[in-house]
């Protein structure tokens, strides 16, 4: 029986994740769950899978979930972010979902690694702003971590059993999101409403945006380097409007293997929590006779120059990834607040990373630190556009 920690239960990944679980019980136990502030969901959370602890990091939010479930029953009650880390290292768990979203899920997934947990990777952003304090510390506790992003469970499900040295490139796809095609002069009137119309996936706010600008593939990139320690040059992305093949790997003998499948997150999340067996029907069967084409091209980088920033970023490397991730929160928030365009995203990250110095030390504090200066840096940057 795995023991779980679920952190971020109640957002789009934690919800398809204890779906999963609720069908394999004779496999799986919650022993964790944790959330932002969304108590309601979580008290039927409670009641469906009996955790041992639950976190909240909202403080008042914290209060009323103990108010509602009473002081002598089970689980455990933490509050603030500190309590959502405490969660994450909690004893008696074996892997630890990390789902949050954004920044918020860097410290809860380092504690979770220093506490010897098996990691199924969602929260990208913490890979993305403490890549190497991750993966050195990850192989310091003899720490796995599983990608769950749909692109990453690809790669890792083509590149195992290959040498390392017999691979060439990976090839990362993209939906493209909501606005595939359009054109500078229609992108500049578009409403968080249209952006978080996605095509082919449904997620969680703050990614759907990523999705629209493409700066989502650009911490994807980053997350593939840093997952499988393979060089920005040699990590590509095309455009695959169906969502069919989830990403490719070249080997050196220019063959390519691909991973196919429906665009549904419980494959990639199921995976990773039954790694390295696989469940059964755990979505819907792919019919290719019933689809017409597969089609790929070029991503467009002068109406969605984020992923070209991504690719900057982490050539930069240092403190940079962690300010480009911090001014790309700020700047999406804006916009989903009607406080911001849509092509200004962009501009807010450029302006942001082009003041930024630089420093080399990569320490869990010194990015905590990046991210902070980003975020007063950017919301500066979107104060003037205004004025
Ligand atoms: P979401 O917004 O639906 O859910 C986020 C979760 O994090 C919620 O449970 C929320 O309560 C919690 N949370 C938010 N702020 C918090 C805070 N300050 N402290 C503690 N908890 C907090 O997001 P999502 O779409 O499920 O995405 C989660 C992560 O997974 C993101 O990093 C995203 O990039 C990644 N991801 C998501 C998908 C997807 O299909 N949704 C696919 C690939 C990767
Ligand atoms: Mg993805």
């Amino acid at each position: 029986m795995k023991r779980l920690t679920i952190l971020g239960s109640t957002g789009s990944i934690g919800r398809n994740a204890l779906d999963i679980i609720s069908h394999h019980r004779d496999q799986f136990r919650v022993v964790v769950l944790t959330a932002g502030c969304n108590i309601d969901l979580l008290e039927k959370q409670i009641k469906f899978f009996s955790p041992e602890v639950v976190a909240v990091a909202d403080e008042v939010a914290a209060k009323e979930l103990q108010k509602r479930i009473g002081k002598h029953h089970a689980p455990h009650v933490l509050s603030g972010a500190h309590g959502v880390a405490e969660a994450a290292s909690y004893g008696d768990s074996d892997f630890v979902l990390s789902a949050i979203v954004g920044a918020a899920g860097l410290v809860p997934t380092i504690t979770a690694i220093r506490s010897k947990k098996t990691i199924g990777l969602a929260n990208k952003e913490a890979l993305v702003m403490a890549g190497k304090v991750m993966t050195d510390e990850a192989k310091k506790y003899g720490v796995r971590i599983l990608p769950v992003d749909s692109e990453h469970s690809a790669v890792l499900q083509c590149i195992e059993r290959h040498r390392e040295s017999d691979v060439r490139r990976i090839i990362l796809t993209a939906s493209g999101g909501a606005f595939a095609g359009k054109s500078l002069d229609e992108l500049n009137n578009v409403t968080p409403e249209d952006a978080l119309k996605h095509p082919n996936w449904s997620m969680g706010k703050k990614i759907t945006i990523d999705s629209a600008t493409l700066m989502n593939k650009g911490l994807e990139v980053i997350e593939a380097h840093y997952l499988f320690g393979i060089e920005p040059e040699r990590i590509d992305v095309l455009i695959h409007p169906q969502s069919i093949v989830h990403s490719i790997v070249e080997f050196n003998d220019r063959s390519c293997i691909a991973q196919l499948s429906l665009p549904d997150m419980k494959g990639p999340i199921a995976y990773a929590l039954s790694y390295p067996e696989r469940l059964d029907d755990v979505i819907q069967g792919l019919d290719l006779d019933k689809i017409e084409s597969l089609t790929f091209k070029k991503p467009d980088h002068e109406c969605f120059p984020c992923l070209s920033y991504a690719y900057m970023a982490l050539k930069a490397d240092g403190t940079m990834p962690s300010v480009l991730n911090a001014a790309n929160e700020v700047a999406v928030d804006a916009f989903l607040k009607g406080m911001l365009r849509f092509t200004e995203i962009p501009l807010v990250i450029r302006k942001t990373i082009d003041q930024h110095v630089v420093s080399s030390h990569t320490g869990i504090d010194d990015v905590i630190e990046a991210d902070r200066w980003a975020r007063k840096k950017a919301e500066e940057v979107i104060k003037s556009l205004k004025s």
